[in-house]
């Protein structure tokens, strides 16, 4: 009975309003940069409380933006958990920079201040902090030794869109912020993402990045002349996705809410349950629920998950691991020299994670099948 279930890890939500705003764009005469791109980077930003937002057309594309409006080169080096997705370290590896791996804490797996604070040296030039989950990192404490050191602080928040730490929105909270409109993310726009700032100059540096280092400034003098000035690359997103995206947008809120609706359901299943523990909440953060992960307990965690997982998958529920961590994908270990026992925490974590389904179209009884199905899973090992 069970077997007939397919509930993945994430699925979008795309209605008729969709569709309407996409082709309503199709048609519009714009294709690629038009009026709609401009619509959703000022939409995201007010939403984000941020002044600027620069569109483009991935998340990674986003972070990479970001290196470049950082001024990140040759010899820095950029602090990052290894709890996250590669391309968040891969952009500091795009600038030919060095990414370390500052591990996390244990109840959060978000990045840990303390652990920044020991990666610091000479050639720190900034922090991307990774709101893993969905959940924003300690802003305050990082912000702090941001300060003190005098290097950026970046967020990634393509899992947190939504979230807020004491009432201050993601978005806010770091000198740039990145989105990625993936369709696993919280809102799509197919392939995405965006990066919001307060920083006008930040805000100039990404749009010539975006667009091959092709600065626009020239396009009001003459019909004809432009001027490269650096090299940039074609990270454009096109009109018709960004109609989607403000389509996706307005629904956002809503979505967000059912999200946690979703994890305190399962919060309050798993609270007591044996042999698991969900994660660890950050006080005063306000989480938005791209993931939720259980963390297996016990003796033998890592046969213990992939049984739990085997168990899962049989049974209909597309659960995911999120993640392995960086530092251990041979690309880091060949080229940055990193090694198992470099981030202790995070490696201990990976081998009990499991994300269960979750998102906003899930169903009560979907819910109550996942955690019944968790249930037996655990009885079974
Ligand atoms: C999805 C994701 C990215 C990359 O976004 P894309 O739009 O897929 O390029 C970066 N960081 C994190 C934490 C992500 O989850």
């Amino acid at each position: 009975m069970g077997a007939s279930k397919n509930i993945p890890y994430g699925r979008q939500c795309i209605d008729g309003q969709d569709l309407k705003a996409v082709t309503d764009a199709l048609t519009s005469g714009w294709l690629t940069t038009g009026p709609k791109v401009a619509e959703f980077e000022q939409t995201v930003a007010e939403m984000s409380g941020a002044a600027h937002g620069v569109a483009v057309n991935s998340g990674t594309a986003a972070l990479h933006a970001a290196m470049y409006a950082f001024d990140i080169k040759e010899g820095d080096e950029v602090i990052v958990p290894p709890m996250t997705f590669a391309a968040s370290a891969n952009c500091v590896a795009y600038m030919k920079a060095t990414p370390v791996f500052a591990d996390v804490d244990p109840e959060t797996l978000l990045i840990d201040p303390a652990e920044v604070e020991k990666k610091i040296t000479p050639r720190t030039r900034g922090i991307i902090a990774v709101d893993y989950a969905g959940q924003p990192c300690d802003y305050v404490a990082l912000r702090k030794i941001a300060d003190k050191h005098g290097i950026f602080l970046a967020a990634d928040g393509c899992h947190s869109i939504g979230g807020s730490l004491h009432d201050k929105k993601v978005g806010t909270l770091a000198d740039i912020t990145l989105y990625s409109f993936h369709p696993v993310k919280h809102m799509t726009t197919g392939e995405g993402g965006m990066a919001v700032t307060d920083n006008a100059e930040y805000d100039k540096r990404m749009r010539i990045f975006r667009n091959h280092g092709i600065t626009a400034d020239f396009r009001q003098r003459d019909g004809w002349f432009y001027e490269m000035q650096d090299l940039g690359f074609n990270y454009r997103i096109t009109d018709f996705q960004c109609a989607l995206g403000l389509s996706q947008l307005s629904r956002l809120p809503e979505w967000i809410a059912r999200r946690r609706e979703i994890a305190a359901m399962y919060d309050r299943e798993f609270a007591e349950m044996e042999g698991l523990s969900p994660l660890g909440k950050l006080d005063g953060a306000k989480h938005a629920y791209h993931l939720y992960v259980i963390n297996l307990q016990g003796e033998n965690r890592s046969e213990k998950r992939k049984q739990v997982f085997n168990y899962l998958r049989e049974h209909g529920l597309g659960v995911q691991v999120h993640y392995i961590p960086v530092h251990l994908h041979p690309y880091y270990k060949d080229n940055f020299g990193t090694h198992k026992g470099l981030c202790p925490v995070a490696e201990q974590a990976y081998e009990g994670l499991i994300s269960l389904p979750m998102f906003p179209l899930m169903e009560d009884e979907d819910v109550e099948y996942v955690v019944e199905t968790v249930k037996n899973a655990l009885a079974g090992v």
